[in-house]
């Protein structure tokens, strides 16, 4: 396998617009998630969301993902799946990762939501370095540094916040597939500097964080991964395009 992917103008464009639509309908969610609704609703709104695009669920039938966005709760961590049996409750917190497919490119985006503003001291810290470590991720993701420059980033803050960094899943190249090399992992590990960044690739950096321990385990649905200790995790996404200058985060709504 190669170790990253580069891609061309023309992609580039396309991944663009996917990106785009993904962004839109994180908004979207983003205003329209209430508690009261089931997590399944959830998943209903956002595949009209993601259909009213033109374009089709990125995750859909992924390795068999029966959703058709991510929806994960409180204590899971990520590849949740919407349920009749679980009601959203103004006192959780609720993690969305969708991709829109457009024309042969995919967007990827994910953010976690909470729906109070009295949030104890605890859930704050896990949601502002949660996504404090993704910007920071993001400010290292110019032409000349290694992957290994993203992932110290991101740490750093994680550790800063004395949060568990989860290890079994990591950021990744996301362009033309929703996969590709490289992987972005959210530690730094000895030996590990990853490819040289330059133009034209394009990654989604994706900070998993943990209120407890990193420890996280698989459901025997093999989709739902949770903390190992019961406490709370957060998930932000952006997909990222390492240009000549500044990155350019392609799932920013610019509309
Ligand atoms: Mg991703």
């Amino acid at each position: 396998m190669r170790d990253a992917v580069i891609h061309t103008p023309e992609e580039i464009e396309r991944i663009r617009i996917a990106a785009q639509a993904t962004a839109a309908v994180r908004e979207q969610l983003r205003t329209m998630i209430i508690p009261g609704m089931t997590t399944r609703n959830v998943d209903d709104l956002a595949g009209r969301l993601i259909a009213e695009t033109g374009g089709t669920s990125s995750f859909l039938g992924y390795h068999g993902f029966s959703g058709n966005i991510c929806i994960s709760i409180n204590d899971v961590v990520v590849h949740g799946t919407g349920s009749d049996q679980v009601v959203i409750k103004d006192t959780d917190i609720l993690s969305i990762d969708l991709g829109v497919t457009i024309n042969g490119a995919t967007g990827d985006t994910a953010v976690t939501l909470a729906f109070r503003d009295d949030l104890s001291a605890d859930l704050k810290r896990l949601l502002s370095a949660t996504e404090e470590a993704l910007y920071a991720g993001i400010a290292e993701a110019r032409k000349g540094k290694f992957v290994r420059d993203i992932s110290a980033a991101v740490e750093a803050v994680g550790k800063k916040a004395r949060l568990g960094i989860v290890r079994e899943y990591v950021g990744h190249g996301c362009g033309t597939k929703l996969h590709e090399p490289p992987e972005v992992p959210n530690f730094v590990m000895p030996g590990f500097r990853g490819p040289k960044l330059v133009p034209g690739m394009v990654l989604a950096i994706e900070p998993m964080f943990n209120l407890g321990s990193a420890r996280v385990y698989t459901e025997p649905d093999h989709w739902t991964v949770r903390t190992r200790d019961g406490q709370w995790s957060a998930h932000f996404e952006h997909q990222v395009l390492i240009t000549e200058t500044e990155p350019e985060i392609l799932t920013c709504q610019k509309m």
